[in-house]
C-alpha cells in the first residue's frame, strides 16, 4: 500500500495537475476563491474537500462538473446540509454540498419520498438513467444549510469504487503564489528516560519568521533520550485572508528524512484518526492543532510516505545534531523550521524517577468491573497502550444522580473507537424512561439504552466521570401568533425550537391533520414550513399542529391556528 502511494506521489510531484481539464469548476465565480483547502485539520477528520467562496451570498448557480447522473442525495439538519452527487462515467463521484436549492427533477422524487415516509431527514439513492445531467448543467443554488459557518460551497471529488475523497487540487489550477507559515512547533519526551529543556514535560515554542518561508527559535533546544515533534501553522491564497492546512509536512534529522505525510486521499472509515495524527491534549488546551510527526500504533492513516522509527527522533552524543520541519502547499511553496538540538547526557539532567504506571496494551480486549459497573474496551480502542483507573464517588450534590458516580482516569485524551460504559441505576417508577448518562464534569448527555436489569448502556471515547441523571423538560418553541394570524402573503411558516438538555430527538407538524415536510436547521434551530399548494387548500381557516420529542421522551405538542 506504502509503496503504490508512493508511487502515485511521484507522478504527482512531477505533474501536479495531470488530471486537469477533466472537470469543469462547480461555480461561475472567476477567480475561483476558496475559503478552506482539502486535508484541513477539522473536529475528528480531514475536510475532505474545497470550499468555493460564493461572494458571502447564496443561490449561486453551481453546475455539474462533467456529465453523468444524480446517483444520491441528502437532506440533514447537520452535516452538509443539502447534498447532491454527481457518478461521472470516468470513475470519480463529485459533491456538492451546504446547497440551498437541488435540481427540480431531485426535488419532485424526494418531496414524493418524505411525503409517503414520513421521514424529514433523507439519504436516497438514485440509478444511472433517472436523473441525467450534462457537462455544465445547473444542478443546484448553492447555500449555507447543515453545519456551514457562511455561505460557501463544499465541493469534492471521490473514487465511485471506494468513495474516498481526492485532493481536487489535483484535477483543479488555482493560483497559489503564498507560502505557507511554521507558527509553533512542540518538542515532546516520548518516555520516562526522555528529557527536553531539562523536564519530562511537554515543550511549546513560538517561532520567529526570517521571511522567505524561513522561521527559527529564539534558543535552541536541549534534548535526550526519545523525542517526539510536532508543528502547527497554516498555509495562505494569495489576496485572501483566509488560513488553509498544509500539503505535506516532513521531519529531516541529520539530513535523513524520518518523516513525511501527504494528503491527496481521504477514507471515510480513517478519517477520525485524525485524532492520534493531533496532538489533542494541547488542542484542548490552546484550541490549537500541533501536528505530531510520530505515529502511534493504531493509526490506521494511509497519509505516511516516509517513516524512520515511526517519526520517533532518538538523540545521540553527535553535539552538532539538528532537525528540520518542511511543510509546503500543493503548489509547491515551502515553509521550513531548522531546530538547533543540544544533547544532555543523563547524569546532567534533574531525573526524578517517575513511578512506572501500569500500561494495558491497545491490542487486548480491556474489562474493568466493579459490583455492576463495567467499563468494556475492545481491542484497537485506544491509539496506544494506556493506563486505566476507576473511582466510585457515592456523593450526590443536590440529589442530581441516579446512580454512583463512576470516574475513569485514562492517559488516553481521547479514545479511536468507543467504549461501553455500563452503569447501574436506580430511578423511581415516576422516573422511567427520563434517564440518560451524563459526563458529569462537562455536564453532558450520551445517548443511552436501558436493560431490563437494571443498568444503563452507553458508548464514551473519553475518560469522565459518568452518572445516571434525567431530563423531564420538553422540547419548546418560539412562534409569532401574530404573524400567523394572517399568512396571506407568506410562503412559509418559520418557528424556532430548542431543547433544555437532551436534545429535540424527533419533530413533525401537521397541518388540518396532513403530516408536513419541516426544513429544520441545527445551527440556528430555525424550522420552515413550506406551504405547499397542491397539499392545502388556500383562502382558509387551518390548524396546525407541533409535535416535537426530545432523546428523553418528552414531549412538547401545541395546536395554532393560521389563516392562509
Ligand atoms: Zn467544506
Amino acid at each position: 500500500m506504502l509503496r503504490k502511494t508512493l508511487l502515485l506521489l511521484g507522478a504527482f510531484c512531477v505533474a501536479p495537475y495531470i488530471f486537469a481539464q477533466n472537470f469543469l469548476f462547480p461555480l461561475d465565480l472567476r477567480p475561483a476563491y476558496l475559503s478552506a483547502n482539502f486535508g484541513e485539520l477539522r473536529p475528528n477528520h480531514f475536510h475532505s474537500g474545497l470550499d468555493f467562496k460564493t461572494d458571502k451570498v447564496e443561490g449561486k448557480v453551481v453546475r455539474a462538473v462533467d456529465s453523468g447522473y444524480v446517483s444520491r442525495v441528502g437532506i440533514t439538519p447537520g452535516g452538509y446540509g443539502r447534498v447532491l452527487y454527481v457518478t461521472h462515467p470516468n470513475g470519480y463521484t463529485s459533491v456538492y454540498a451546504h446547497l440551498k436549492v437541488l435540481d427540480s427533477r431531485v426535488d419532485s422524487l424526494v418531496m414524493a419520498y418524505q411525503y409517503e415516509k414520513h421521514v424529514q431527514t433523507v439519504d436516497m439513492s438514485f440509478m444511472p438513467g433517472q436523473i441525467p445531467v450534462e457537462r455544465g448543467q445547473q444542478i443546484a443554488l448553492s447555500g449555507n444549510s447543515g453545519s456551514s459557518g457562511g455561505p460557501h460551497l463544499h465541493f469534492e471529488i471521490r473514487k465511485t469504487e471506494n468513495q474516498h475523497a481526492l485532493n481536487p487540487l489535483l484535477f483543479y489550477n488555482i493560483r497559489d503564489i503564498s507560502r505557507p507559515k511554521i507558527l509553533r512547533i512542540g518538542v515532546y519526551p516520548m518516555d520516562t528516560n526522555s528529557f527536553v529543556n531539562h523536564t519530562q514535560k511537554n515543550q511549546y515554542f513560538e517561532t520567529i519568521s526570517k521571511g522567505n518561508g524561513v522561521f527559527v527559535l529564539k534558543d535552541p533546544i536541549t534534548v535526550w533520550g526519545n523525542i517526539g515533534f510536532s508543528v502547527q501553522g497554516y498555509d495562505y491564497m494569495p489576496d485572501q485572508s483566509n488560513i488553509y492546512g498544509f500539503y505535506t509536512v516532513s521531519l529531516i534529522c541529520n539530513n535523513q528524512t524520518i518523516y513525511s505525510r501527504t494528503i491527496d486521499e481521504v477514507d471515510f472509515s480513517t478519517t477520525n484518526d485524525i485524532n492520534s495524527l493531533i496532538d489533542y491534549e494541547e488542542r484542548l488546551r490552546s484550541k490549537r492543532n500541533y501536528e505530531r510527526m510520530w505515529v502511534e500504533p493504531n493509526n490506521d492513516l494511509k497519509i505516511y510516505t516516509k517513516l524512520v522509527n515511526n517519526g520517533i527522533y532518538q538523540t545521540t552524543e553527535n553535539d552538532s545534531a539538528q532537525c528540520e520541519i518542511r511543510a509546503t502547499d500543493i503548489a509547491g511553496n515551502m515553509a521550513s523550521i531548522v531546530l538547533r538540538l543540544q544533547q544532555n547526557t543523563v547524569d546532567s539532567l534533574d531525573v526524578r524517577t517517575m513511578p512506572t504506571k501500569q500500561l494495558h496494551s491497545c491490542a487486548d480486549t480491556f474489562i474493568y468491573t466493579y459490583e455492576k459497573f463495567q467499563f468494556k474496551a475492545k481491542p484497537r480502542t485506544f491509539f496506544s497502550d494506556f493506563t486505566c483507573a476507576v473511582t466510585v464517588d457515592e456523593s450526590n450534590p443536590k440529589k442530581r444522580y441516579f446512580s454512583k458516580q463512576y470516574k475513569v482516569e485514562t492517559d488516553q485524551v481521547i479514545f479511536k473507537k468507543s467504549a461501553e460504559i455500563i452503569i447501574p441505576y436506580n430511578l423511581p417508577d415516576s422516573l422511567q424512561g427520563k434517564g440518560i448518562i451524563e459526563n458529569c464534569g462537562k455536564k453532558t448527555p450520551i445517548m443511552t439504552r436501558f436493560d431490563d436489569e437494571g443498568c444503563a448502556h452507553a458508548f464514551v471515547k473519553t475518560g469522565g466521570k459518568f452518572a445516571v441523571v434525567v431530563d423531564t423538560v420538553a422540547p419548546s418553541i418560539k412562534i409569532s401568533q401574530e404573524k400567523l394570524n394572517d399568512m396571506t402573503n407568506q410562503s412559509y411558516i418559520l418557528f424556532k425550537m430548542a431543547d433544555n438538555y437532551s436534545g429535540v430527538a424527533k419533530y413533525n407538524a401537521y397541518i388540518d391533520g396532513v403530516w408536513q415536510i419541516l426544513d429544520y436547521d441545527s445551527k440556528s434551530g430555525a424550522v420552515f414550513l413550506w406551504f405547499d399548494r397542491a397539499r392545502m387548500e388556500f383562502g382558509k381557516k387551518h390548524t396546525l399542529r407541533i409535535v416535537l420529542e426530545d432523546l428523553c421522551h418528552n414531549v412538547f405538542e401545541q395546536e395554532y391556528e393560521f389563516y392562509k
